[in-house]
């Protein structure tokens, strides 16, 4: 097991964790050396049950949403899970039409390879709001800590790619869509390890489960699955047959006016499909939410 290099304390490593918390002091280091930089932490600032209701009323705003979701949906099982992030300020030393600037922009990437793919992926993690980590808080609140199998290494690399797309990005918004670009030097200003608390959801609604994870430090949805009100589907469906009969009149047509004929058929057909697609889901899917709803 490895050791703690601040207290000593040997810290128990899982496979594929390059990066350790010391459950004694809290002290974040990576196993095969060199520096981590700033350890911060979300706080969890809102209980299951305030991120229940929230998640409820925030549902029930979509039309789609059955009218007694917020009797009938259950809470089933949850956890909470400090999700780790790497987060950087890269700097571009910028040479461009003879003159040279520096740009400083903010990026930020999952520490763990089981992110990929999820809602957590894309997330924009910022230093703002965060605090210094604390294992007490961990503790206290029940949450289940998540290690970096991303080193900081590797973090750098990434990072400095997407530094170097930030950086074109802000210059593009600054200087027009083809900014002449002479030299673009990269550097790392600073490195942190974020975790940052995520409520992980399963609920039930008439018998069927769904998932939802919350933001424990603002109660922003962050991922969801919402069902579907039967009356809604049906009406969604009849008006999708409609359309597609009206596609089919249309074309009925098509000897008389031709050119008419097409494109109003196709425009039903159309918007026909996607009725009957929107009515045949059974659930709605909502990715990547914005906070401050
Ligand atoms: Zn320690």
């Amino acid at each position: 097991m490895p050791n703690c290099p601040y207290c000593g304390a040997a810290v128990e490593q899982q496979p594929g964790e390059v990066v350790l918390t010391c459950p004694y002091c809290g002290t974040a280091f990576a196993v095969g050396g060199g520096e981590v930089g700033r350890h911060l932490m979300g706080r969890v600032n809102f209980t299951i049950q305030q991120v229940l209701e929230a998640f409820k009323s925030w549902a029930l705003r979509m039309p789609e949403t059955p009218n007694d979701f917020l009797g009938a949906a259950h809470l089933r099982d949850y956890q909470l899970v400090f999700y780790p992030f790497w987060i950087y300020e890269v700097v571009g030393r910028v040479r461009a039409g003879g003159g040279v600037m520096e740009e400083a922009v903010e990026v930020s990437l999952p520490a763990h390879r089981s992110m990929t793919g999820t809602p957590l992926e894309n997330l924009l993690m910022s230093p703002v709001g965060k605090v210094y980590y604390s294992h007490r808080h961990v503790v206290e609140t029940g949450g289940r800590l998540l290690n970096p199998d991303v080193g900081p290494e590797e973090a750098d690399r990434l990072a400095l790619s997407l530094g170097r797309k930030a950086v074109m990005d802000s210059l593009r918004r600054r200087l027009g869509s083809r900014p002449r670009v002479e030299s673009l030097d990269l550097r790392i200003a600073s490195r942190a390890l974020v975790h940052a608390p995520v409520y992980v959801c399963t609920y039930s609604y008439r018998d069927r489960s769904y998932r939802f994870m919350a933001d424990a430090s603002d109660s922003s949805v962050l991922y969801a699955e919402v069902p579907i009100e039967l009356r809604f589907r049906a009406v969604t469906l009849a008006a999708g047959s409609l359309s597609l009969l009206a596609a089919l009149a249309t074309l009925a047509a098509v000897d008389r006016a031709p050119a008419f004929s097409l494109v109003s058929a196709t425009g039903f057909l159309i918007v026909g499909l996607i009725a009957v697609y929107k009515g045949l889901r059974l659930r709605v899917t909502v990715r990547r939410y914005p906070a401050g709803w």
